[in-house]
């Protein structure tokens, strides 16, 4: 039987630790500022910032939502993320995606400073994640390397496929866990016999955004599964991996709701920290 490695309680974790670095830093004087830009009013955006500031607060940080109108022009958002990016009282800057279909997201995010840049997106942090080491990872790989320290899953010299190569999600996941020493495949909509890859995987992660792409045919004993999908059908939360069907027959699953996703919302705040420790100095 497979384990079930449980989100809401590495996240909880997560949130421990974030609320005792807070605790020094207030210690200093210091008061972590998170900025949560919300571009016009598509409800699901609006809820994901709610929870965003909504757990920032809750773990002592000071979190700011800056609404701005759907009809913004791009230089005047490209202004406003300049202020937030001179406010000294600001340590990470977070715009929230997708953006009005007018608005170029490539250039929005270029326009974040890079050491505020909590999501991992500007430019030069890919470049220096393409390294191995930006200022902090984009948050929800930084959560799946998380969760798999925490079931003990060796990641150096394992073989890791992951499944999508989104700016987001996929392609950071890979060179997050390259970094960590795995071998990775990067498997993505133009791969030809998917099963043929995954089945040789010790780490599993799929982030297709495929409501059950991944079935018992794609995976082995041996493979620990984790499942980034989060897929809206007919009002129920389905990941990209029929759970029923796959968790017998491997060695750990993440479930969908209750994996991944508790951990993306703990390691923004978490990255927030990071960037103020980083941008003010560790030392008083
Ligand atoms: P995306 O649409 O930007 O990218 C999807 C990727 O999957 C692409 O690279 C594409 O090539 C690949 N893909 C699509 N169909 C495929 C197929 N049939 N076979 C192989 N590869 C295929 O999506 P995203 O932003 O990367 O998000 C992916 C999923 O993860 C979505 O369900 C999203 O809701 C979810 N998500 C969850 C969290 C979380 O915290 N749990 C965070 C972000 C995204």
């Amino acid at each position: 039987v497979a384990q079930i490695i449980d989100g809401k309680q590495v996240a909880a974790e997560v949130k421990r630790d974030v609320t005792e670095r807070v605790q020094r830093l207030r210690e200093r004087g210091i008061v972590p500022g998170l900025a949560l830009v919300l571009v016009g009013d598509d409800p699901s955006s609006a809820s994901y910032v709610r929870s965003k500031r909504r757990l920032a607060t809750d773990l002592g940080l000071n979190a700011m939502v800056h609404e701005l109108p759907v009809a913004i022009q791009e230089l005047d958002l490209v202004q406003f993320i300049g202020r937030l990016n001179e406010d000294d009282s600001v340590d990470a800057v977070l715009v929230q995606l997708p953006l009005p279909s007018h608005l170029h997201a490539d250039r929005v995010l270029a326009a974040i400073s890079p050491e505020k840049d909590v999501d991992g997106l500007h430019p030069a942090n890919l470049g220096r994640a393409s390294q191995g080491k930006p200022p902090v990872w984009p948050c929800t790989a930084a959560g799946i390397v998380r969760l798999l320290d925490f079931a003990n899953v060796p990641i150096a010299g394992q073989t890791a496929v992951v499944v999508g190569r989104s700016r987001l999600v996929g392609w950071p996941t890979a060179q997050l866990l390259l970094s960590r020493g795995a071998t990775v495949v990067q498997c993505h909509r133009q791969t030809v016999n998917l099963s043929s890859y995954t089945r040789q995987a010790d780490v599993l992660v799929v982030a297709a955004g495929v409501p059950h792409l991944i079935g018992r045919e794609h995976v082995r004993p041996a493979t620990v599964v984790i499942d980034v999908g989060m897929n809206r059908v007919d009002g129920r939360l389905l990941g990209d991996v029929d759970f029923e069907q796959v968790a017998p027959l491997v060695s750990a699953i993440t479930p969908v709701p209750g994996g991944v996703g508790p951990m993306t919302v703990a390691m923004l705040v978490a990255n927030a920290v990071s960037l103020c420790e980083q941008r003010r100095g560790k030392r008083g």
